[in-house]
């Protein structure tokens, strides 16, 4: 036997057993002729003491960082008490021991506070990985896996493994291709996602399926991406939208309860894509905190139900004249800002990462006077109604941003969110979920995409996706084609709300799925509508299109990305460090150096020819 307990078990009540711990050595401490040895596992971290007989044995066989040890002893009370450690009132007075195996000195100490840099520590990730602050994560990462499985599993959902090697699935990215062997010339596409094989479960009458599965997307890797991600897939049969809303806020719940401790109780918020857009200018908006967006001009036909108030900023200011969008918000409690903090705030969001070419400003002053960075333009009187429009409160310091519509409402966006940072509104422990719904069914493709062709509708979610029963008509009743590309959001196309929602939390979206379009009919108008004709549907996704003719029942579905669930509820930006073997910014894994070259034996076996461009 290698051990009978492990590094963090012992307690006082274990005082005077003979124990056999195993682990690596955290630390060697010489004394004269005693020696302490910090001995560690995944449990924990427990003192060893090596008296003068062994000691002598160990200046023969000296012990270093990370060496395999086995020790045997009795267990004792500790005369220095350490309050930090689970083990700290007792240490192991050894009698015997053996070095298991040696360990070259480790590249970086494993220690909360290592001296490793990223590199070098995802090069020797599996040292990293013997880290504390590592292993929490990968234990926060099983518990919320823990946690789902539990949920599902009592709520009556099947976890059914799904292939890998398949053909494209369209979630809107590139696929990983994998050449066959045995078919030369072939290749498998790696799934972007289950959706197809959910769905095809459905119509096989699996009504409540669920995975916690790899997906793959050959993206660009913009910040905190993986190639490889995983997701809490699940597809329902017999439901509508409220039956998937209240099935996964409850899953979410639970997972907050069994592994955060929180009780959310409260029903998670609902808000329509088009009221988070014009009242947060994005479609995952952080609700922990307010300030949301004045909107003093829009255009009308993107928010036709919406009220205009542009009158309240006529005037000769050019910028606001010209300009398609003029949106402002209130900011709390900074109207005193010295005009070195409102320079920064301008050169803040004339960053290229924002895109604006200034910002305008009115200071709301405790005394109730007014002041902007455009009085030349306003009387206070007008200030006043425009504050008064963005319930700003004395004291507040009101920030607008004018320009074309797309680029100043996501800029307003991104500066809200700047400005909750700042004053600390954003809490790190607070958790909100909210959940978005009656996006718009399809986005219009201005750039040549995925070889597609310019000036034609994408599906927003995919395009399984069904429109809002009350839209469908719409649909079925225009002509897909833009004419004029300049207007395509003056299209009826533009309008279709489908039947999709997203959960955010945080201001992250966290999962998103729809209801699906079950019927061929309603399928294949949908295909015709994404640019394809019929024969290059039937060639995709010809399986799914026959399946649907043989009793395809109503359902719909969700999927989570676990990775970033994990890292939120971690607390931490990154989800690689809830991975247990990420890739960097590249999509490469430093550690095994891949992806890498293969040979030409096994380019010949499958029969293909490099030729790099
Ligand atoms: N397959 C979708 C996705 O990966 C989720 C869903 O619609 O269920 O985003």
């Amino acid at each position: 036997m290698y051990r009978t307990h492990t590094c963090g078990e012992l307690r006082i009540e274990n005082k005077n057993e003979t124990v056999t711990l195993a682990g690596w050595v955290q630390t060697v401490r010489k004394f004269g002729a005693i020696t302490f040895v910090d001995i560690r596992d995944r449990y924990g971290i427990t003192q060893l003491l090596f008296g003068e007989e062994l000691n002598k044995q160990l200046d023969e066989n000296p012990l270093g960082r990370e060496f395999v040890l086995q020790a045997t002893g009795i267990v004792n009370e500790r005369s220095n008490k350490n309050k930090n450690i689970a083990t700290g009132d007792v240490e192991i007075n050894i009698q015997s021991f053996k070095i298991l195996n040696k360990s070259e000195v480790p590249p970086f100490t494993i220690q909360d506070d290592t001296d490793g840099g990223d590199d070098l520590r995802m090069k020797y990730r599996f040292l990293d990985l013997r880290r504390n602050a590592v292993k929490r994560n990968l234990e926060l990462r099983y518990a919320v896996n823990r946690s789902a499985r539990n949920y599902l599993h009592e709520n009556n959902f099947m976890d059914i493994e799904t292939p890998f090697l398949i053909k494209s699935t369209p979630e809107g990215a590139r696929d990983f291709v994998v050449p066959s062997r045995m078919n030369a010339g072939q290749f498998y596409a790696l799934p972007q996602s289950p959706q197809t094989f959910k769905q095809l479960l459905m119509v096989s009458g699996y009504d409540r399926y669920y995975q916690i599965v790899k997906c793959f997307r050959d993206e660009d890797l913009r910040a905190d991406r993986q190639p490889e991600f995983t997701q809490i897939d699940c597809e329902m049969s017999f439901v509508e939208q409220e039956d998937i809303l209240n099935m996964f806020e409850g899953l979410i719940k639970r997972i907050f309860k069994d592994v955060k401790g929180i009780d959310y109780t409260e029903k998670v918020e609902r808000m329509s894509w088009e009221e988070a857009m014009w009242q947060y200018g994005n479609d995952k908006p952080d609700i922990r905190f307010g300030m949301k967006i004045c909107n003093l001009k829009f255009p009308q036909y993107i928010f036709p139900t919406k009220e205009n108030i542009s009158s309240l900023i006529e005037s000769e200011f050019a910028v606001f004249n010209d300009a398609e969008t003029v949106v402002a918000i209130a900011v709390p409690g900074c109207s005193e800002y010295s005009r070195k903090q409102t320079d920064e705030l301008i050169e803040w969001v004339k960053r290229p990462q924002i895109g604006m070419k200034g910002l305008a400003f009115i200071k709301c002053n405790n005394d109730g006077t007014y002041k902007s960075s455009f009085d030349k333009f306003f009387t206070e009187e007008k200030l006043k109604a425009i504050a008064t429009a963005a319930h700003a409160q004395q004291g507040d310091l009101i920030l607008i941003l004018a320009g074309t519509e797309e680029r100043t409402r996501k800029a307003m966006s991104e500066l809200r969110l700047e400005m909750g940072k700042r004053l600390g509104l954003r809490k790190e422990n607070e958790f909100k979920l909210l959940w978005v719904l009656d996006f718009p069914l399809f986005e219009f493709a201005l750039e040549d995409q995925d070889g597609g062709g310019a000036g034609r509708w994408v599906a927003r979610h995919h395009p399984f996706t069904s429109p809002k029963p009350s839209d469908i008509h719409i649909m079925i009743n225009n002509n897909p084609k833009v004419e004029d590309l300049d207007k395509y959001l003056e299209h009826p196309y533009a309008n279709i709300k489908a039947n999709a929602y997203d959960m955010v939390l945080n201001g992250n979206e966290i999962g998103g799925g729809s209801i699906r379009i079950f019927q061929r009919e309603l399928q294949e108008k949908m295909f015709a509508a994404l640019g394809m004709d019929k024969e290059e549907y039937q060639h995709k996704f010809g399986f799914l299109l026959g399946a649907f003719e043989y009793g395809a029942p109503p359902h719909g579905g969700i999927a989570f990305g676990f990775d970033r669930l994990c890292s939120i509820l971690g607390g931490s930006e990154s989800i690689r460090d809830f991975i247990a073997f990420p890739k960097n910014n590249s999509g490469r894994d430093v550690m095994l150096d891949a992806p890498s070259e293969i040979n030409t034996k096994q380019f010949d076996e499958l029969q293909i020819k490099l030729n790099l461009k």
